[in-house]
């Protein structure tokens, strides 16, 4: 169990709901022109769905089914088809997301659902609260047509009722409105957390609404992990779930002062203009000294006027101290240089800046270098704009 409590945790703070790690997810197809990725988490998720189905009585399990092989396949298959409906729920989203022209770059399922990964939210309330309603209302609506089913068919031939497939029918109807249920849970991240969050936005400016919407979201997260803490013994998933929406909620709020601060700044009005550059042939040894005399972590490398590359203290410091006169900076420089506009807004800059994982933006003006803009001076404005 504790070792089950480490994984979930680390889980967590890797997917930190957004940004989530490519690297270990892969595409199974498209739907609506949007990428559907399985994250890898969820192939553990996959047989231990399956084993819990199995093992679980009547009604919610196939603990009776006889052979026990039937058992199996039919938990795997009412484990396939939930995931399908979690990727609908998600769907749900995507479809009003589309409509109001927000971009959404993939749908990924993992250990705990499905994530939506958008380029930004809607700032109109009331998209944004269409959007978040969309997904429960489609976990409901599969819900409720599956019981009708089930009702309709046992009206028809009363001995369905008795039959593997009625339970598959109606465990996948349950589970349907328990998730509905649970994403109208007014916390981030889950659904409700979003609507609540619009409701906030009619009144007030969007951080604030997002602050609130966060502040009620942690509440309910130290209510639960009370429940989890007071009940005997401790109810571990109330204080998982528990975990998950408080730091939802912490993310949610985060990113958002983050990218309304600096929105309506221009990267010009925060690059540093005096561009130092270095010349692709000076050694590291000659960087080393002109580093200590700048000051600068990384620096353009220029050919005349030509930019070639960018070098940062982190590509020196990877250069053994006994090699470091007779290799040059060419040798070791970053060639792909990612450069923006400095009309771009802040906002994408910090966006890029995370998504790169890197340092500092080249800015380019009609293929000329004007200036540099790194992570130090965004965190220097957002200090500022913040006062
Ligand atoms: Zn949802």
């Amino acid at each position: 169990m504790k070792v089950f409590i480490i994984l979930f945790w680390i889980e967590i703070n890797k997917i930190k709901f957004k940004n989530i790690n490519m690297a270990s997810s892969f595409r199974i197809g498209t739907i609506m022109g949007i990428p559907i990725l399985i994250h890898i988490s969820f192939l553990i998720v996959l047989p231990l769905f399956a084993l819990i189905f199995a093992s679980a009585p009547v009604p919610y399990g196939f603990q009776d089914v006889q052979p026990v092989f039937l058992s199996y396949i039919l938990s795997f298959i009412t484990t396939i088809l939930l995931f399908a409906c979690v990727l609908l729920h998600e769907l749900g989203h995507s479809y009003f997301a589309k409509r109001y022209g927000v971009k959404i770059q993939n749908i990924t399922l993992f250990l705990i659902g499905g994530v939506s990964s958008m380029e930004e939210m809607p700032r109109n309330p009331s998209q944004e609260a269409k959007m978040a309603f969309a997904g429960p209302m489609v976990s409901f609506f599969i819900g409720f047509v599956l019981f009708i089913l089930n009702f309709g068919i046992t009206l028809l031939v009363a001995s369905y009722a008795d039959t593997p497939f009625y339970r598959l029918v109606g465990i996948l109807a349950t589970i349907n409105i328990g998730l509905g249920v649970f994403n109208l849970i007014p916390a981030f991240p889950m659904d409700g957390g979003r609507i609540l969050r619009a409701w906030f936005a009619r009144k007030m400016n969007y951080v604030r609404a997002t602050h609130n919407a966060a502040g009620v979201g942690k509440f309910f997260a130290l209510l639960m992990a009370l429940a989890g803490l007071l009940s005997n013994p401790w109810n571990l998933w109330l204080l998982l779930i528990a975990v998950f929406v408080y730091m939802g909620a912490s993310s949610e709020e985060r990113s958002t002062v983050i990218t309304t601060t600096l929105e309506n700044v221009l990267v010009r009005d925060l690059m540093s203009e005096d561009v130092v550059a270095v010349s692709p042939d000076m050694s590291i040894d000659e960087l080393t000294q002109f580093m200590f005399k700048h000051k600068h972590m990384g620096y353009p490398v220029m050919e005349g006027n030509v930019l070639k590359g960018i070098i940062t203290f982190t590509d020196v410091r990877n250069v053994p101290p006994i090699d470091r006169p007779a290799i040059l900076v060419s040798d070791v420089m970053t060639r792909d240089v990612v450069s923006i506009s400095p009309d771009a807004s802040a906002t994408d800059a910090f966006k890029l800046l995370t998504t790169k994982n890197i340092g500092r933006l080249v800015v380019m003006e009609n293929d000329e270098v004007i200036g540099i803009l790194s992570r130090t001076d965004l965190m220097h404005a957002m200090a500022l704009l913040n006062e």
